[in-house]
């Protein structure tokens, strides 16, 4: 199978008349300002010299902001300005990232005279409490409505969510997976949210009114969120914020980021099928053989799943085997 790849344009914050408590998009991407025509063409040719040329699936994405609250003559300009990237056959379309309510028949009409090929929303909650208090500025039925109008158009539909949002729980935050899958969305992004510098947020934390998601509970409801995503199709092709300059440094306030979030995350998986399967059992010796593509998971950030494993076995081996399909593992036990 061709392996996908984004090339990232990153427009912060452009066109965007809304202050989401938890945004300061200029922190998080690390760049100030829209890129000039000249450096999105460069950065999109040296991407296509960094991936491989064989099996490979390209989309050029506009990312950050919300391409379409751009005033329609800009975004024909950016279209056009990469559409014949499409047309040489170098990538296989376009990607972009925009609202809920930035999508509408004449919208998606402009977009569709151009290779458009995939919208992703920032759907986020679909909790229309969640939404207010987070100051999303859209309603759950706006998401629904851009949704559909999406599908109609047989473009692909991402749809974004967050977790731990002001307002939110797990339990809200599952119900919100629910409806993304039943809103028919081909793949989903999600992300814990964290307090960055000089966002609402970060003075509702300040005060002691929003309380971030610890790290540990932030990994383990994303967990539950993957496994659902994955049971109903729905590709995950994001887990927590990429690691930055910025976020490693001075715009990270508090809460569950972690520069390989995917990673505990994956692990976690791994720790609960062990445990499920392990827990009242001992030996000399246990031999778990896993997806070879798995291996580091099953093993565990910091070999954790390794050491719990240690408390009730002598010895612990794995092995990679590629029989194994993703999150089975097959296993002998040496009493
Ligand atoms: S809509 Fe997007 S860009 Fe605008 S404030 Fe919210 S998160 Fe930031």
């Amino acid at each position: 199978m061709a392996k996908h790849y984004n090339i990232p344009l990153f427009f912060p914050e452009t066109a965007c008349p809304f202050r989401c408590v938890y945004c300061n998009q200029q922190e998080i991407s690390g760049r100030v300002g829209v890129p000039e025509d000249h450096e999105i063409l460069h950065t999109i040719n040296r991407h296509l010299r960094s991936f491989p040329n064989n099996e490979r699936e390209v989309e050029i994405a506009f990312f950050g902001g919300s391409f379409t609250g751009l005033p329609a003559e800009r975004q024909k300009h950016y279209l056009a300005l990469v559409s014949g990237f499409v047309a040489s056959g170098a990538v296989s379309g376009i990607r972009l990232s925009t609202r809920p309510d930035f999508i509408s028949p004449d919208v998606l009409d402009l977009l569709c005279a151009y290779p458009v090929k995939t919208i992703e929303l920032g759907a986020q909650s679909l909790d229309d409490e969640v939404l207010r208090k987070s100051g999303r500025g859209h309603t759950s039925s706006q998401v629904a409505r851009a949704s559909a109008l999406i599908l109609e158009r047989r473009l692909r539909l991402g749809l974004q969510m967050m977790t731990g949002l002001p307002g939110d729980t797990p339990k809200k935050s599952l119900a919100t997976a629910q409806k993304i899958i039943e809103l028919g969305a081909h793949e989903t992004r999600i992300y814990p949210c964290v307090v960055i510098r000089n966002t609402v947020l970060e003075r509702l934390n300040h005060k002691g009114i929003y309380h971030p998601q610890s790290l540990d509970d932030a990994v383990d409801l994303t967990s539950r969120l993957y496994l659902k995503f994955r049971e109903a199709g729905v590709k995950v092709l994001r887990i927590g914020l990429h690691p930055s300059e910025d976020l490693n440094g001075s715009a990270f306030v508090a809460g569950p980021y972690h520069p390989s979030f995917n990673e505990l995350v994956m692990s976690r998986i791994w720790h609960d099928l062990f445990l499920e399967e392990f827990a009242s059992r001992s030996g000399n010796l246990l031999e778990l053989r896993v997806p070879p593509h798995q291996l580091n998971h099953a093993v565990g950030y910091g070999a954790s799943n390794k050491k719990m494993l240690l408390h009730q076995f002598k010895r612990v081996r794995f092995r990679a085997n590629s029989a194994q399909n993703d999150f089975t593992f097959s296993y002998s036990i040496v009493p």
